[in-house]
Order: structure tokens, then C-alpha cells, then sequence
């Protein structure tokens, strides 16, 4: 080992390497070699300090992020747990957390947390918008991604921090819903994000949108999308990437962690891959000859969605009108959504009405279509008003939440004077591109 000092530095590193390796790898076997093992711990001393110093520095940063998360009492017994809490670094940051936890506020009312929306964004506004049949859908119902990033940076600007539904409410013990502590700092206040139709279904080929969501060679989500010269790339070119990156940047946009949800069909496959058996199997009109392996693919991104914050919801497997459909046509639906979807993004709470068609109207559930859903699993729902900032109803064991469409349509009539239901979340002027 004594001339592996002299060897150029990118040797060293190698071989000190190799050198901890073979210790963790024979310490066990070791006992009757004292002398050669007490020579062994006197050469890797300066890497053992080295390797604490990474281990203390990665923990720092672990309880960082949670903090400016707002969870501090996660960063403070993170590091009071690490075994290595008498020392000083660990120490200060455990009193500054102490310190910024004391500031944090409940936030007052947790039925007036306001949900926004958007559809896939688009990327190629001459594609898009180029006249065809679709045109006109795609400039009532979608923004662009350049305004989209617009939106972002004036919400966090303007002090909203993402929340997931079971933030604001959650089931107890005895299956009542039950409001839930948010804690934040005093200029903060909580938001409620969700996209729909995360398909990019057949229809919406050609005409300038991502093509699927998939995993950068680095594991991260990202998008693929035929360019121009009908190439694919990869890049950010949707929802969920733009804001994972965003909260990369901007931790504190997140409380806690949380994103937004995902709200899914299934009749086109979700998330690009055509994975539906019912559309897309052996028996179908389509066949999809690689049908399981982009099973397989849409699972990995849901799960690593999931693990980075980020949560589904049931949009009708059809795209349906729950309000009209009936009781059977429903039941059918949900089950079809449950063999179809649930084993790519997992089971799901959360169901987000299609068109915003609510099973019933203002006043609490009770219907035999509630019970059905409750039954199937759903403690959340959600309908479309934009008629107010916020509107939510806790019931005895359900949380239902009205959410505002983000689109052509709103920012026009934002323009134009008709609603003005966007003013608290961005000045619509300095948005809305007109083209
Ligand atoms: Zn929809």
C-alpha cells in the first residue's frame, strides 16, 4: 500500500478506494491478523475523517432541504438521531431549526385553499394552434409552457407553497375526516396544484406536445418530444418536469415535500404508453405489440413521480359525465380504471371529476354513487369552480375541493374582464401570450 502514495492523485483515490473496500470486506474474517489489521486502520485514518466529513455534510444538507421545506422538527431529530449530535456544526444547525420552527404559523382555515389546474402544456404554439380541427380546443383549454413558467414564478413569488390533499384533511382513527396542521412562515400561504388528461393521447400527436413522460439516464422524470425535424428528444417539455425542477431550484415551494396530482383516464393509456389492455391488447382494434414492457416503463415513472412528490388521481377511466352516467355505468368505469391504471400508478384516494361533472351538487354526499365511490376507495374529490378562489367541503368522511381551470379561456375572460378569479395568483397581463 506504502507506494500507492507515490502514484499520480487519480490512481491514489483508486486505490485507497479499493483499500476501504477490502477492509469493510474482510473486517469479519480479520481477528487473527492484528497486526497486519492495526497497520490497515493506521493507513485509511485521513479517509475514515474524510468519510465522516461527507457523512456529516450529506446529513446537513438532507436536514437543509427539509427545513426549507418547512419540516423542521424532520431536520431536527434527523440530526439528532445521526449519532454525531454533539458536534458543533450539527449542533447550530439544531438551534437555528429550533429558532425557525417557533415561527411557523398554523394556517388558518383549511377550507379556503385554493386548487389550480392546467392540461398538458404546449410546446410548439405553429403546430398547435395551425388551424385544424383540434386548434381551437387546445387555445380555450391549455397554456403554453412559456406561459405556464410565467404562472410558476409569480405564484411562488406571490408566496404559495404546494400542499397535497391529505395536508389539509386526512381520515382518522375512527374514519371521520378530519382537518390537518399546516404549518408555515407568516408570508406563506397554501396551493393546491393538479394536471389532467397526462395521456398525451392519440389525438394530440402532431400537434406540438410532449410525446410521453420517461426517465432521464440519471433516473429523474422527464419528457420526450419529437422536435421539428422529427427527432425525439428529451427535455422538460411538460407539467411535471418544469416544476420538478423548479422546486429543485426552489425548495420552499414544496411543503413538505409535496407536488401536485396527476389526474388520469385510461382509455388512451397514461402518461404516452399506450398500455391499456381494453384499447391496446392482443384481442383489440390497435394492437400494441409492446404492450408489457411499456407497462413496465409507465410503472417506473409513476414510481419515481411518487417518490418525488407527486400524486395520482382517478380522472374516470372513460372521461366521463359521473353526474350523468348511471350508477352501473360508473361501477363499470371505476373497475376498468382499477385493472387498468391502479397497477401502474398504484391505489388511489383521489378521484378528480372529468369535465368537473360532480356526482351531486353543493350539499354533502349521500348519494348511492358517493357510497359506491367511498366504497371503492375514494376519501377525496374534486369538481371544477372558478367562480371563487377556493371553495371546499369537509363531510364525515370525505374532503371535496373545487379547483380553478388555468387556460385560454379564463385568461381571456381575465382580459377581458369577465372574471377576475386568477388576481390573486398572477397579474394575467404579463402572462398571457395572445398568439
Ligand atoms: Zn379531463
Amino acid at each position: 500500500m506504502k507506494n500507492c502514495f507515490a502514484l499520480i492523485p487519480i490512481l491514489l483515490v483508486i486505490a485507497i478506494m479499493v483499500g476501504c473496500q477490502d477492509q469493510t470486506s474482510t473486517t469479519a474474517k480479520a481477528h487473527s491478523h492484528s497486526s497486519q489489521q492495526k497497520d490497515h486502520d493506521k493507513k485509511s485514518k485521513p479517509n475514515k475523517t474524510q468519510e465522516e466529513k461527507k457523512q456529516k455534510d450529506q446529513l446537513l444538507a438532507q436536514a437543509k432541504l427539509s427545513a426549507k421545506q418547512y419540516d423542521y422538527q424532520k431536520a431536527i431529530t434527523l440530526l439528532k438521531q445521526s449519532g454525531i449530535s454533539e458536534n458543533s456544526d450539527i449542533q447550530s444547525a439544531i438551534d437555528t431549526y429550533e429558532k425557525q420552527k417557533k415561527n411557523l404559523v398554523t394556517w388558518p382555515d383549511n377550507s379556503k385553499i385554493p386548487h389550480l389546474f392546467f392540461h398538458s402544456l404546449i410546446v410548439d404554439k405553429s403546430k398547435a394552434f395551425d388551424g385544424d380541427a383540434m386548434a381551437q380546443g387546445y387555445r380555450d383549454y391549455m397554456v403554453t409552457i412559456d406561459e405556464f413558467k410565467k404562472i410558476l414564478k409569480q405564484l411562488y413569488e406571490r408566496g404559495y407553497v404546494l400542499v397535497h390533499l391529505d395536508d389539509i384533511a386526512k381520515l382518522n382513527q375512527e374514519g371521520k375526516m378530519v382537518y390537518q396542521d399546516i404549518n408555515l412562515p407568516p408570508d406563506k400561504k397554501p396551493l393546491v396544484l393538479s394536471q389532467d388528461d397526462v395521456s398525451y393521447y392519440e389525438y394530440m400527436k402532431g400537434d406540438g406536445f410532449a410525446k410521453k413522460l420517461t426517465l432521464d439516464t440519471g433516473g429523474y422524470v422527464t419528457n420526450t418530444y419529437v422536435n421539428e425535424k422529427g427527432k425525439i428528444i428529451q427535455g422538460a417539455y411538460d407539467l411535471v418536469p418544469i416544476v420538478d425542477n423548479f422546486v429543485d431550484k426552489h425548495p420552499d415551494f414544496s411543503y413538505q415535500g409535496a407536488k401536485g396530482i396527476i389526474a388520469l383516464t385510461g382509455y388512451n393509456g397514461v402518461l404516452g404508453y399506450r398500455t391499456s389492455k381494453s384499447a391496446y391488447g392482443p384481442n383489440s382494434d390497435k394492437p400494441n405489440p409492446h404492450i408489457k414492457e411499456d407497462q413496465e416503463q409507465a410503472k417506473k415513472v409513476a414510481d419515481a413521480m411518487k417518490r418525488s412528490g407527486w400524486a395520482f388521481a382517478s380522472h374516470t377511466w372513460g372521461h366521463l359525465y359521473a353526474n350523468e352516467v348511471s350508477l352501473e355505468q360508473l361501477k363499470k368505469d371505476t373497475y376498468k380504471w382499477r385493472r387498468e391504471v391502479e397497477p401502474i400508478v398504484g391505489p388511489t384516494d383521489t378521484i378528480i371529476f372529468a369535465f368537473g361533472s360532480d356526482i351531486e351538487g353543493w350539499k354533502q354526499y349521500s348519494s348511492d354513487k358517493y357510497e359506491f365511490l367511498k366504497s371503492q376507495g375514494f376519501d377525496y374529490y374534486a369538481n371544477v369552480d372558478a367562480s371563487k378562489t377556493s371553495w371546499s367541503q369537509l363531510g364525515p368522511d370525505y374532503f371535496r375541493q373545487a379547483r380553478i381551470n388555468v387556460d385560454g379561456l379564463r385568461m381571456r375572460g381575465a382580459l377581458t374582464g369577465i372574471n377576475d378569479v386568477l388576481e390573486p395568483f398572477f397579474d394575467v397581463e404579463r402572462v398571457f401570450n395572445s398568439s
